[in-house]
């Protein structure tokens, strides 16, 4: 990782110069924490013209709707097709950046900044830390590297990134240096109490009858993976329909089906069009679910991973069960 290449091509741009921040498709806290709070960064040091974008839908999800920063957000298809520099939050490949991704070469550089170890390392310069908890770890050390002072706007998008990767601070990648992180941001005095009522206690009361239906039709296999146990669901276009719910929703449903005592491994299969599903899995521990994650297209960390599978739902649960005793971790 090369620190020093990095400030130098953010040194490199002028205050003139064009700045585009992306991250990747359907995106989360810690895409679009991490890439507004290093936008607020590049503005306080008197870059003019910094803008933001991501792929797909250009709808921000209602959870991250109080984000200071919002304001540097333009449609992807209203961004600047050559900018000086282009920096990438929190993509694990190019694929994730969808239309997007024939930026990395018409910008005059690319700066990558991600934490997954399965990034293969793309751009002019790329930041991948996988120890880090977060993208918005690698953004913070960049920034103060950079001079900037880091306030209670660009602290409190970067607080949101922090939380929702580690899962406010309960999985394993919760260091002591991701809480020395999380004091620092507090001390700008912004509230963790309305942050994470706003990022993750609040939908609306039709995502509430959404989950107890999808959670109703949860299967549990306790033979799969080696006997470390599989429990999954879907939800389908028609259930969000139903419920009058946007897709965003559903990116908590794992966060339920995953405290599931009997299953190392969970799973939730969202449609996305009618023969497209984006997966979600989580792990316990016993299997390393990028592993099939990447096998079946996607990528993700060991215990939080995803693809977006094609065919039936139950063909997608098939190609998950074809793949997971192999991706049983040794001794565990
Ligand atoms: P989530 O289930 O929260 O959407 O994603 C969990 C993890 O898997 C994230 O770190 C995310 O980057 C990764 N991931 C999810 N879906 C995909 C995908 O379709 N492709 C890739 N490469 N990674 C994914
Ligand atoms: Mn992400
Ligand atoms: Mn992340």
């Amino acid at each position: 990782r090369d620190w020093a290449a990095a400030e130098a091509l953010l040194r490199a741009v002028p205050p003139t110069g064009r700045v585009l921040l992306i991250c990747h498709i359907n995106p989360d806290g810690d895409a679009l924490g991490s890439m507004l709070g290093f936008g607020l960064g590049l503005r306080q040091l008197g870059v003019q013209h910094v803008r933001a974008t991501f792929p797909g839908p250009p709808e921000v999800p209602e959870p991250f709707r109080g984000l200071p920063g919002l304001d540097l957000l333009v449609p992807a298809h209203a961004t600047d097709p050559a900018p000086d520099l282009v920096i990438c939050f929190d993509a694990a490949s190019e694929s994730r950046l969808g239309e997007l991704a024939g930026r990395l070469s018409t910008a005059g550089a690319a700066l990558v900044l991600d934490h997954h170890a399965s990034n293969p390392g793309f751009g002019t310069v790329n930041l991948v830390d996988p120890s880090a908890a977060a993208t918005s770890v690698v953004a913070e050390r960049l920034l103060t590297r950079l001079g900037v002072v880091v306030d209670a706007a660009i602290a409190e998008c970067l607080y949101v990134a922090l939380t929702t990767d580690t899962g406010s601070f309960r999985f394993e990648a919760t260091t002591p240096a991701v809480h020395q992180l999380a004091a620092r941001l507090l001390a700008t005095g912004i509230s963790p109490g309305d942050i994470s009522r706003r990022v993750f206690d609040t939908r609306p009361f039709g995502a509430v009858r959404l989950f107890g239906e999808v959670l109703g039709r949860a299967r549990l296999e306790p033979a799969a993976a080696g006997g470390r146990g599989l429990v999954w669901t879907f939800a389908t276009l028609d259930d969000l329909a139903r419920h009058d719910q946007r897709p965003y929703v559903l990116e908590a449903l794992i966060d339920s089906v995953r405290c599931t005592a009997e299953a190392d491994v969970a799973c939730v299969v969202k449609q996305g069009t009618a023969t497209e599903w984006a997966v979600s899995m989580r792990s316990k521990g016993a299997v390393d679910v990028s592993r099939v994650a990447v096998a079946l297209g996607g990528g993700g960390h060991r215990f939080a991973a995803g693809f977006t599978g094609r065919g039936t739902v139950e063909q997608v649960v098939d190609s998950i069960r074809a793949q997971l005793d192999a991706a049983v971790i040794p001794g565990r």
